[in-house]
C-alpha cells in the first residue's frame, strides 16, 4: 500500500514537472477525475488554484467534458475545440486530449492549441474576397445594365448611346484600377521580407510626383507647394514604390482638399526624429480640406476603408491608396503620421530612416 502510494506521489511530480516546461496550455487530469497539474499558461486560460478540483468545476464548457470523460472511460484520444471571449477578442483553441498511462497510474492530458491568429487571419481573407467582390460588382452591374439598354429599347438613340457609353467608360476605368491597385497591393505583400537595395533621392522623387499630379491640381485649381527640396536626401529604399507612396498622398490631398486650395509638401532631414529615434527624412503632406474625424485615422490604411464612401468613388478613389502607402513603408521600415482636425485640414507624414 505505502509502495502504491510512492509510486502515485513520485509519477504525479514527474507529471508537474513536465507540465511545467509544456510551451502550450496544459492540464492534467488523474483517474480520480481531478486536476493533478495545470501548468503557469493553463492558470493564464482558468485561474488558479485548479490543483485538486474536480475537471469539470475548471473546464465548464460541455463539448469538451464529454470529449475528456470519453477519454477517462475508455483511453485512447479526442478532441475538441474550446473558445473564450477576452476583452475585444475571442480566442480559439484546439483542444488534444489523449491519456497517458505510467506502470502505476492512468492519466489525462489536455494541451490546447492557440488557433485564434489562424482563425483571424481566416477571417480577414473571407471578408478581403467580400470586399473585392462587391467593389467590382456595383461597377460591373452598371456596365451591364447599360449594355442591356444599349442592345434593346436605346439601340437607335444616338444621344442616349453616347451618355450611356461615357458612363460605362468611367465604370470600366473604375473596375481598372481597383484591379490595378489589387495587383500593387498584392507585389507589395509578396516582396514585404526583401530589404530594397536602391539609393533614393527623396526630394528628386517628391519633384517628379509633383510634376505628374500638376495638371490634376490644376484642374481643381489647387497650388501645390514644394518646401524642402534643395538638399539630397538619399535612402535606401524601391524608387517605384517610393514614387506610388508619394503619388498616393498628393493626390489624396488634391482630392479631398478644396478646389483653389493648396498643398503643401515639405521635405525635412533629421538627425534623430522622434518616432524613429534615428536619423530620418519627414516629407509632410498637408491640405485644406475639411479634415479627418479622429475615430476614422486608426482605420485608414485597411483595405477599402473609406470616410466618406460616395466622395471617395466620385472623386475615382478605390480606398486601396493608404494601404497600398502603409505597406510600402513597413517594408522600408518607415512609418506614416496622420493628423487631422476636423475643420482644419489633415497633414500625412512619411518618416522614412536614412540606414
Ligand atoms: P481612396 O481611393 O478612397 O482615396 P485611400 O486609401 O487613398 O482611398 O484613402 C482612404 C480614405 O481616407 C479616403 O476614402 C478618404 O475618406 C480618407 N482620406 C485619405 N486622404 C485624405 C485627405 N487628405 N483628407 C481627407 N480624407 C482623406
Amino acid at each position: 500500500m505505502t509502495q502504491a502510494i510512492d509510486a502515485k506521489s513520485s509519477a504525479n511530480s514527474l507529471v508537474v514537472e513536465m507540465a511545467k516546461a509544456m510551451p502550450l496550455p496544459l492540464i492534467v487530469i488523474g483517474n480520480d477525475e481531478r486536476v493533478v497539474v495545470a501548468n503557469q499558461r493553463a492558470e493564464e486560460l482558468f485561474g488558479k488554484g485548479t490543483h485538486g478540483r474536480h475537471y469539470i468545476t475548471v473546464l465548464r464548457q460541455p463539448m469538451l467534458l464529454d470529449a475528456i470523460e470519453n477519454v477517462l472511460r475508455l483511453g485512447g484520444e479526442a478532441n475538441a475545440t474550446y473558445r473564450v471571449s477576452e476583452s475585444a477578442r475571442d480566442r480559439h483553441f484546439d483542444v488534444k486530449i489523449r491519456a497517458a498511462l505510467t506502470k502505476d497510474v492512468g492519466y489525462v492530458v489536455v494541451a490546447f492549441e492557440d488557433k485564434t491568429e489562424l482563425q483571424e487571419a481566416g477571417q480577414m481573407r473571407r471578408d478581403f474576397v467580400a470586399n473585392v467582390s462587391h467593389e467590382l460588382r456595383t461597377p460591373l452591374t452598371a456596365v451591364l445594365g447599360f449594355i442591356e439598354t444599349l442592345l434593346g429599347p436605346a439601340a437607335n438613340d444616338s444621344a442616349a448611346r453616347a451618355r450611356f457609353l461615357t458612363i460605362m467608360d468611367n465604370e470600366a476605368k473604375r473596375m481598372n484600377r481597383i484591379v490595378g491597385d489589387l495587383l500593387s497591393l498584392s507585389r507589395v505583400e509578396a516582396d514585404r521580407r526583401v530589404r530594397p537595395r536602391d539609393a533614393v533621392n527623396i526630394p528628386s522623387v517628391v519633384r517628379s510626383v509633383v510634376q505628374t499630379l500638376q495638371p490634376l491640381a490644376d484642374a481643381r485649381s489647387v497650388k501645390l507647394r514644394l518646401e524642402g527640396d534643395d538638399a539630397d536626401d538619399m535612402v535606401q529604399g524601391d524608387q517605384d514604390q517610393l514614387t506610388q507612396v508619394f503619388t498616393n498622398l498628393v493626390e489624396n490631398a488634391i482630392k479631398y482638399g478644396p478646389v483653389n486650395g493648396e498643398v503643401s509638401i515639405c521635405i525635412t532631414s533629421h538627425a534623430v526624429e522622434p518616432t524613429m529615434r534615428g536619423p530620418a527624412v519627414r516629407v509632410d503632406v498637408a491640405d485644406q480640406g475639411e479634415g479627418i474625424p479622429a475615430h476614422h485615422i486608426p482605420r485608414l490604411t485597411e483595405r477599402f476603408y473609406r470616410v466618406d464612401a460616395h466622395r471617395s468613388r466620385e472623386m475615382g478613389g478605390t480606398g486601396l491608396g493608404l494601404a497600398i502607402v502603409k505597406h510600402i513603408l513597413t517594408r522600408h521600415r518607415g512609418r506614416l503620421r496622420i493628423e487631422s482636425h476636423a475643420g482644419n485640414g489633415s497633414c500625412f507624414s512619411v518618416i522614412l530612416p536614412y540606414e
